[in-house]
C-alpha cells in the first residue's frame, strides 16, 4: 500500500521549475505585518495569497477534535469548503496529519491508494495535498491544509513546505492568542465571586435584550434584587461568611430561573434579573415562587445557616417609550420603594398594561367574591394556647389560582382599591366570628384582628358600613359581650403618613363601638412612637424582621426588651410577628412579649374558596 511522502523526502511536481522563491517568505512577511481589520480577515489573505504563490485552489484551518476536521478559516473559491463545516476526520487525509503529528505532502494523489480513494479527493478530483499539523503550547491543535486540482503548475519543494509549515506556526500562535483574549474576556465578564456575568456584562446584555425586544416587538421584564440588611450578617458573621452566603444566593437563583432568562451580579448584594415574559403579573409571580423558596431555604455557610429576604423592584420594558436608563430609573425607584415600605417585599412600576390588568383582576375579584381571608394564628406565649387570628387577603383567579396579600396590595393601594378590600375582609372577619360566638366554637375573649388602610379610614362612608355590619353580627350572635369586642383593627405606619388628628377623628367611632387598636409593623418607620403617644392602642406588633434579628443582633434584643417595658407599663399586649422557630419563641418569651405569630405555630389558612369557574 502506497504511503503518501512527507516532510524529509521534498517532492516535485514533474512539470515544474526548480526555482527558489525567496518572494514567498517576504509575502508572508508583508501579510503579517499588513493592517487587517482583525485576525480572521489576516487569516483568510495569507491563505488566499498562499494558494495563489503556489498555484493550488484550496486552503483550509481546520481544528481537529471529537473525531472531525472542523473547518475555521477557509479559502476556496469554488466554496465547496466553507467556515464551520465539520468533516469526519477519517473521511480526509488529515487523518494521516493526526497520526503522524507531522507534514504529510502529497505530490499526486492518484499515485496514493489510500488516499486517492477519499471521496473528498476522488470527487472534487484533488491532485496535490499538503496537511501540516498546527499546534498550540506544543500540541496539535489541528490542520492546515493546501489542495489543487491542477498539477502540471504545481512545483512544491522543501522550501514550500517550510513556508506552509511556517504559516501553521504563525496561525496556531494567533489562534492561541484568540483563546487568550476570549478567556480573558470571558473573566472580564464574570464575577469572581459568583460566577454570574458581571455589570459589564449585564449592561452589554441588557442593550442586546433592548435591540431584540423592539426588533421583535416583544417586552421583557428586569427585576433588580437587593438582599435585605445583609451589612448584618458581615458584622455578625464576617465578610467570608457573607462572601459564601453570597455565592449560594447566586446558585439559588440559578436554580430557579428558566434557560431564557439570566441573571447577573449587578454590584455588592444586588443581582439584575431578566425575565422574558411580557407580563409583568408573571413575573411578579415568579418573584414570589423564589420569595417563599428561600423562606423554606436557609443558606448554608460554615458559620451555619443564614435566612435571607429579598426586596425586588420589577420594572417592563415599554416599547413605546423606554430607554435603558429609564427602565433603570424606573427599577432602581421600585427598589427603593420596596426597601423603604419594610423590606421582603417586590414593588411593579405602576404603569402598563400590568397594572390595567391587575386594575382589572381587583374589581372583578372584588364584584365576584374572589377577595378571601386567610387566618393566620396567634398564640399566647405563656400557655402556647391559640389566642387570636389575623386576617389576611387573598385574591382567587377566575383559574382558582389563590394569589397572596403581597402579591396585589400594592397594586390595589395604587389603584386606590385598597378600601374595597379592607371592607370586604372586615366584613368576611366578622361573619365569621359572629358564626364562631353563636355555635360557641371561639369565646369572646379570641381576639380577631383585621388590617385597614389610612385609606380605609378616610372613607367615611365605608367606616359607617363597617359599623353598621357589626351592630347586626352583635345583635345576631346573641352573646352578652360588654364593652369591648373581639375585633381588633391594625394600623400600620407603612403607608405614608398622614394627619394625625384625621386619624385620630377616622377611628373615634369604631373605638366608641369598642373595638381595639394594633399597631402594625413595629419597628419598620420612624413613625410608630408619635402613633403610640397619640392613639389608644391596645396591642402592638413587632415587625418580623427584627424578630429574625434579634437572635444575633444585640441592638435589636435590646430595643424589644424596651419595648415590652414600655408596653407593660402603658397596659398594652405586645405581639411579635414571623416567629419561626422554637428558640426564638423561647428568647421572645424570656424578654416577656405577650404573644406572637409565625409559621412556627402556623401558616395563614384559608377556610373556603370558591371552586374554580
Ligand atoms: P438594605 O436592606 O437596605 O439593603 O441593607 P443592606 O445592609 O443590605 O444594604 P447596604 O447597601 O447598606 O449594604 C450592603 C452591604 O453588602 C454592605 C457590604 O458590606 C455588603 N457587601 C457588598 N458586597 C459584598 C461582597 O462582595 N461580600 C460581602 N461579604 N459583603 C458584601
Ligand atoms: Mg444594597
Ligand atoms: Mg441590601
Amino acid at each position: 500500500m502506497a504511503t503518501p511522502s512527507n516532510s524529509n523526502s521534498p517532492a516535485t511536481g514533474e512539470a515544474g521549475n526548480n526555482r527558489v522563491n525567496p518572494e514567498r517568505l517576504y509575502t508572508l512577511w508583508e501579510l503579517a505585518t499588513r493592517q487587517h481589520p482583525d485576525d480572521e480577515s489576516r487569516i483568510r489573505a495569507i491563505l488566499a495569497e498562499s494558494c495563489q504563490a503556489m498555484g493550488l485552489d484550496i486552503a483550509l484551518v481546520g481544528e481537529i477534535g471529537n473525531g472531525e476536521y472542523r473547518i475555521r478559516h477557509a479559502y476556496d473559491a469554488a466554496r465547496r469548503f466553507d467556515v464551520d463545516m465539520a468533516l469526519p476526520l477519517a473521511d480526509t487525509p488529515c487523518q494521516s496529519v493526526v497520526e503522524r503529528e507531522e507534514t504529510v505532502f502529497q505530490p499526486d494523489l492518484a499515485e496514493n491508494s489510500a488516499l486517492g480513494a477519499l471521496p473528498v479527493i476522488s470527487q472534487l478530483g484533488l491532485q496535490v495535498y499538503v496537511g501540516t499539523p498546527i499546534r498550540i503550547d506544543g500540541r496539535l491543535w489541528g490542520v492546515l491544509t493546501f489542495a489543487g486540482a491542477a498539477t502540471q503548475h504545481v512545483s512544491l519543494q522543501q522550501e514550500d513546505l517550510a513556508f506552509i509549515e511556517l504559516i501553521a506556526s504563525w496561525i496556531g500562535m494567533l489562534q492561541k492568542q484568540a483563546m487568550q483574549n476570549a478567556s480573558l474576556q470571558k473573566l472580564a465578564l464574570t464575577d469572581e465571586l459568583t460566577g454570574l456575568p458581571n455589570r459589564r456584562a449585564a449592561e452589554a446584555r441588557l442593550q442586546e435584550e433592548i435591540a431584540r425586544a423592539r426588533r421583535h416587538n416583544q417586552t421583557f421584564v428586569l427585576g433588580l434584587v437587593d438582599l435585605d440588611h445583609f451589612k448584618l450578617i458581615n458584622d455578625r458573621y464576617g465578610h467570608r461568611v457573607g462572601d459564601e452566603a453570597l455565592a449560594s444566593f447566586a446558585g439559588f437563583f440559578l436554580e430557579h430561573l428558566r434557560a431564557e432568562d439570566w441573571v447577573a451580579r449587578w454590584g455588592g448584594e444586588e443581582f439584575l434579573v431578566c425575565l422574558h415574559t411580557a407580563d409583568i403579573g408573571e413575573a411578579e409571580s415568579v418573584f414570589q415562587r423564589l420569595r417563599e423558596a428561600l423562606r423554606h431555604r436557609p443558606f448554608e455557610t460554615s458559620a451555619g445557616a443564614i435566612h435571607l429576604t429579598l426586596s425586588v423592584g420589577l420594572a417592563q420594558f415599554d416599547l413605546d417609550k423606554d430607554t435603558q436608563d429609564m427602565l433603570l430609573a424606573s427599577l432602581d425607584s421600585n427598589l427603593y420603594e420596596a426597601k423603604s415600605r419594610g423590606r421582603d417585599r417586590i414593588i411593579s412600576s405602576t404603569h402598563g398594561l400590568g397594572m390595567l390588568q391587575m386594575a382589572t383582576l381587583l374589581k372583578a375579584a372584588a364584584a365576584e367574591g374572589r377577595i378571601l381571608a386567610a387566618y393566620q394564628p396567634i398564640v399566647d406565649l405563656s400557655t402556647r394556647q391559640v389566642v387570636a387570628d389575623e386576617a389576611l387577603a387573598r385574591l382567587q383567579t377566575p383559574g382558582g389560582e389563590i394569589l397572596p396579600a403581597a402579591s396585589f396590595i400594592d397594586a390595589a393601594e395604587g389603584l386606590n382599591l385598597m378600601a374595597e378590600i379592607d371592607s370586604i375582609v372586615a366584613a368576611l372577619t366578622m361573619g365569621r366570628c359572629a358564626q364562631n360566638l353563636a355555635s360557641g366554637a371561639l369565646s369572646q375573649q379570641f381576639a380577631h384582628f383585621i388590617n385597614l388602610s389610612p385609606q380605609f379610614l378616610a372613607r367615611r362612608d365605608l367606616v359607617q358600613k363597617l359599623l353598621a355590619r357589626a351592630h347586626e353580627y352583635c345583635g345576631s350572635c346573641g352573646v352578652d359581650m360588654g364593652p369591648v369586642k373581639p375585633i381588633v383593627f391594625e394600623i400600620t405606619e407603612r403607608q405614608a403618613i398622614m394627619n394625625l388628628n384625621t386619624l385620630e377623628e377616622d377611628l373615634k367611632y369604631l373605638l366608641d363601638f369598642g373595638f381595639r387598636l394594633a399597631l402594625d409593623d413595629f419597628g419598620s418607620g420612624y413613625s410608630s412612637f408619635l402613633y403610640l403617644s397619640r392613639l389608644p392602642i391596645s396591642f402592638l406588633k413587632i415587625e418580623g424582621w427584627m424578630i429574625q434579628n434579634m437572635q444575633y443582633n444585640a441592638k435589636a434584643l435590646d430595643l424589644i426588651k424596651s419595648l415590652v417595658d414600655f408596653a407593660r407599663n402603658q397596659g398594652i399586649t405586645t405581639i411579635a410577628e414571623g416567629v419561626e422557630d422554637e428558640g426564638t419563641a423561647r428568647r421572645l418569651q424570656a424578654v416577656g412579649v405577650d404573644w406572637a405569630q409565625g409559621y412556627h405555630f402556623g401558616r395563614p389558612e384559608l377556610l373556603e374558596a370558591k371552586p374554580a369557574r
